[in-house]
């Protein structure tokens, strides 16, 4: 006997729009979460996440517009303001690699852009104290989603259609049998057609071996500052940005809350043993070299950390995520190893992982994103 069609373990970022979309699909669908969906220790943490359209790897285009398509239709659903339409600017070195990429990029998938020389940047957003090689490209659709609220109305929405929702339900165990996949939380246990792993940072222990090779949490800490004017750091002023001048690099978010604003070194991620575990706390080098590079960057910033925290995520060795069955046959589909930069597609992954775990098609080529390239 089979206790549903579906199963989503981990209601967060992804299992969440997997789940929505899955009921959508079925009326069949129960999703697990540990503890509730968006909780704040999870990578859903941070208020906000960058949603960009201009993408450095044209590969995610496809997605990226299938995401688009889709946080609007969680808006339309929710009747709530989940990605906010700021724009995005990504500034580099003129001539320097990241913007010619960005260029190059832009060129192949015809996403609409505007390039800014300094001075046209200068200009449009003082907020910015640029290097004197410096310029701009503008991601006119780009913007901030605010991640609780996205994960919440997906959850929200998948039960208005039917689905199953079980908080402080950890899954310790999946295994596949004979008559579908057999899930097991503490002394109760559930057997479905199919699974989704979702479960972000937590999701090696139930991974194959040959995947948990290639996987590892990693922490990623985020900091906010208080603006000295908080109307030129606003949604309507100030456009999400990621920058990397020379050796200094940042990204960041206008002030979501009237006053503060996020503004974080660029990608530094540690491997962390247990995503439970991530320590919260800023080391000594990393206040510092936040600091000074605020202090360059933004002179309308108080350079002073006022809030900072961190969250895990899964990584995996060439930073795609696991998004496909274990293999030809399998009923376990993987959702994860976002590997730092998975919610702008949040919404368009978890439709690719439903559908495909249901049985059905989907158009996009995304096969480089498959586990069997670790595991072939
Ligand atoms: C600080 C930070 C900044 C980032 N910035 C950006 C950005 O600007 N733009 C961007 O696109 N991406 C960004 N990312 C990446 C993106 O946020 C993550 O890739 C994405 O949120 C990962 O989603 P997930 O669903 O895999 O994990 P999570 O959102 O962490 O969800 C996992 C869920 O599974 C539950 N769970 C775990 N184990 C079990 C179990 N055994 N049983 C039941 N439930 C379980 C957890 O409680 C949790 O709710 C950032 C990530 C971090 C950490």
């Amino acid at each position: 006997m089979s206790d549903g069609k579906l199963a989503v373990i981990g209601l967060g970022s992804i299992g969440s729009m997997a789940l929505w979309q899955a009921s959508r699909l079925t009326d069949s669908v129960v999703g697990f979460e540990a503890k509730v969906p968006a909780h704040g220790r999870s990578a859903v943490g941070g208020d906000t996440r960058l949603f960009r359209m201009l993408h450095l790897n044209p590969a995610f285009d496809p997605l990226l517009k299938r995401s688009q398509r889709l946080w609007a239709e969680l808006e339309q659903e929710s009747g709530q303001d989940i990605l906010l339409r700021c724009g995005g600017l990504y500034i580099g070195t003129d001539k320097g690699p990241y913007i010619s990429q960005l260029r190059e990029s832009a060129q192949a998938t015809g996403v609409v852009h505007e390039f800014l020389s300094r001075g046209e940047m200068a200009e449009r957003y003082p907020q910015h104290n640029l290097r004197e090689d410096d310029v701009a490209v503008f991601d006119p659709a780009g913007g901030a989603l605010r991640t609780d609220r996205a994960v919440t109305a997906a959850v929200a929405a998948a039960q208005a259609n039917g689905a199953t929702v079980l908080t402080n339900t950890p899954v310790d165990d999946i295994r596949e049998t004979a008559d579908g996949v057999v899930v097991t939380s503490g002394d109760r246990s559930w057997t479905f057609e199919n699974v989704i792993v979702a479960s972000g940072g937590w999701s090696r222990k139930l991974l194959p071996e040959a995947l948990q090779a290639h996987t590892q949490p990693n922490r990623v800490f985020l900091t906010w500052f208080v603006a000295k004017d908080p109307v030129l750091f606003s949604p309507e002023r100030f456009p999400i940005f990621v920058r990397l001048s020379g050796e200094r690099s940042m990204y960041g978010a206008p002030a979501v809350d009237g006053v503060t604003v996020k503004a974080t070194l660029n990608f530094r991620p540690k491997p962390t043993e247990r995503a439970d575990a991530v320590p919260r706390e800023l080391t000594a080098e990393e206040i510092a070299e936040t600091t000074e590079t605020v202090s360059e960057f933004f002179p309308g910033l108080y350079p002073n950390i006022v809030r900072s925290d961190a969250f895990p995520d899964l990584f995996t060795t060439d930073r795609n995520p696991l998004l496909g069955r274990l293999g030809a046959g399998s009923r376990i589909y993987t959702a994860t190893g976002f590997s730092g930069g998975g919610f702008k597609t949040a919404t368009g992954y978890g439709e690719i992982a439903a559908l495909e775990a249901l049985g059905k098609e989907t158009f996009e080529d995304v096969d480089f994103l498959r586990p069997q390239r670790f595991t072939a």
